[in-house]
Order: C-alpha cells, then structure tokens, then sequence
C-alpha cells in the first residue's frame, strides 16, 4: 500500500496472511521470486491452475512448474532419484527447475503437467515466496507472470503493466535479484538442460561428476517455444541502429553514451548483465522504441542463458 497501484502490496505479516487466505481461497497472487516474479495458484487445484492458464492466454501444451517449500513436501506427488538428490543438497532452494516423474496418485493434475507423466518442480529461495510456501499446505503452480509469450517481469509494477487490477494481490519485493528466468534441467534420463539460466551447465556438470546428455527431443518440453521473451517489438541481433528511432543494447564499455543506448554491465559482468536484460527491454519498449538493436553477447557462463533468451526474443 501507499503507492499508485491498488493491488501492489508491500509484505508484511498481516499481508502473508491475505495471501495466503486468497491462495486458499483458490485466486491467483502475483508473487516475487529471485528468478522473476510469478503467476502463484494452488497447484492442487484445477480450478486454481485454469485461471493461471487463462490469465496468461497460455497455450494448453505449455505445462506449469510446480514451487514447494522444500524436499519434505514433494514426497506424495513426485518420484526423486540420485541426481535429484546430489543437485538439491547442492543448489536448492535456489534457481533450477527439476523435471521428474509424477506419482501415480499425484495431487498434481494433468492440466499443470499439460498431461505429461512428468512434473517440473522448484524450490524457490526468496523470503517472500518461501514464508507464502511455508503457510500452505499445498504446492504453489507459479509460471512468470507475463502474458504468454512476452518478456517475464522483474519488479512488481512490471506485473501490474501484465494484468492491470485482474490479479487481486501482487506482493512487492523489490527487483527480482536475477532477473532471468531457472536453469530447467531434465532428470528422467541422463541429465540435460532444457533451458539454461543461473546455474551453468559446468556447475551442475561437477556437482553431479558426468557429462550432461545434449541429445535434441522436440516433444521433452513442449512449452519452450521458439518465439518466447518478446518485448513486443522487433529485436535484431548482431547489428547497430542506423537511427534514432531504434534502441541498441550492448554489453561492456565499448559505445559511447547515446541516448538510444542501453548498457547491460558497464563492468562487463554477466550476471549483472542479465539481471537487467528485461528490465532495459520493457524500459525501450515504454519510451517508444521500434525496434531493438542487440550487439554480440559473450557466450560463456550466463552469457548462455541471455542469449538463448535473445535468440528467443528475435524469433
Ligand atoms: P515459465 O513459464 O517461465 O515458468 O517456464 C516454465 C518452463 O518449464 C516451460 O518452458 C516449460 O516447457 C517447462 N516445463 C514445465 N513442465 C515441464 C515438464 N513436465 N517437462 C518439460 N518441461 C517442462
Ligand atoms: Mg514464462
């Protein structure tokens, strides 16, 4: 409260408690994480997941992860194995998503997992979306809360810019710390990364002593579609702007200031770098950019996963 927005909320104990009522409840918060910020509903609700659904205009196809408080409440609904185990000693809670078998008597139903036998699980670290997990005594389905398709929101007033007064609460938590959606990571099999993010691929490759599986399946996540994490406007990559009217995002301290110029990390950092990438993008995009000009990204450590998202982006 006292702030321009009617649903955006600063947390406290008397707003941990409206959350969690509404969630009870069966309606949809706006939450943040330290990835993005989320669409939370109960995950064991159909009615609840179908909201989700509806409210991002996401295709059906498009399954939802499931967020828990921590290993003790997945037991009922989700088979683990060894590598499960040796990567969530390690990172959780934390920014990488798990892609497991559900159980035969899940309380997940098939509308979260777009009717796979599989389940993608999380474990999220914020305080926020922790103390909310901790008071519930069901998992949250939580997918960014963006429209389908679009650039995922890193501040709470970027959610409200997503569904205006249709979300009844959004908790704010300040910038989300990352910026960049979980590393997804596929456990039914040899391990592979379906989507990169925070944690790299070296990290998980020595926590768990193997090589990663690259194998290419089209149908393993049939959410991760090409076009995805757009801003709204065309994004070209691997070019400067010819003029003014077009917005250029570099990286490091190559350009001189202009003012349709977007630095991510004067410092060259990465993971400065891709905390910002969404939050430049939405930025271009209200002062009324046409276009998105983007210089080349280094390729190494979260350099990867921003730009699997610019690719993304471009599409
Ligand atoms: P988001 O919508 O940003 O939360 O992203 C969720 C991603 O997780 C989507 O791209 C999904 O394709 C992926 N995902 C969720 N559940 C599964 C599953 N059971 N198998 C494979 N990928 C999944
Ligand atoms: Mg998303």
């Amino acid at each position: 409260m006292g702030n321009i927005y009617s649903n955006i909320y600063s947390f406290n104990n008397k707003m941990l408690k409206k959350t969690v009522n509404s969630l009870k409840r069966g309606n949809i918060a706006g939450l943040p994480t330290e990835t993005v910020y989320g669409l939370a509903g109960n995950a064991y609700s159909k009615s609840a997941v179908k909201k989700i659904f509806k409210l991002k205009k996401r295709p059906k196809k498009n399954p939802l992860i499931v967020h828990y408080y921590d290993l003790k409440f997945i037991h009922g609904d989700i088979l683990v194995n060894q590598y499960f185990r040796r990567l969530y000693r390690k990172f959780c809670p934390g920014p990488i998503t798990f892609i497991l078998r559900k159980k035969k008597n899940s309380k997940i139903g098939s509308l979260v997992t777009a009717n796979l036998s599989t389940v993608a699980i999380r474990f999220p670290k914020h305080k926020i979306a922790r103390a909310v997990l901790k008071s519930l005594n069901f998992p949250l389905a939580m997918p960014s809360a963006n429209l389908s398709s679009g650039l995922s929101p890193v501040n709470a007033s970027d959610v409200f810019d997503e569904f205006k007064n249709k979300l009844k609460i959004i908790i704010d938590g300040g910038k989300s710390k990352f910026g960049i959606e979980s590393t997804v990571i596929d456990l039914t099999g040899i391990p592979r990364i379906l989507r990169p993010g925070i944690i790299s691929s070296d990290k998980i490759k020595k926590t768990l002593k193997i090589n990663l599986s690259n194998k290419k399946t089209k149908i393993k996540s049939p959410g991760m579609l090409k076009k995805h994490y757009s801003p709204g406007i065309p994004v070209i990559l691997n070019k400067k702007p010819t003029n003014q009217k077009h917005a250029f995002i570099f990286f490091g301290k190559k350009y001189k200031k202009k003012e349709n110029y977007f630095c991510l990390s004067k410092k060259s950092n990465l993971s400065e770098a891709a905390s910002n990438l969404y939050k430049i993008m939405r930025n271009i995009k209200r002062k009324g950019y046409k276009k998105i000009f983007v210089s080349k990204i280094p390729n190494r450590g979260l350099g990867i996963a921003i730009n699997d998202r610019l690719k993304r982006s471009a599409s």
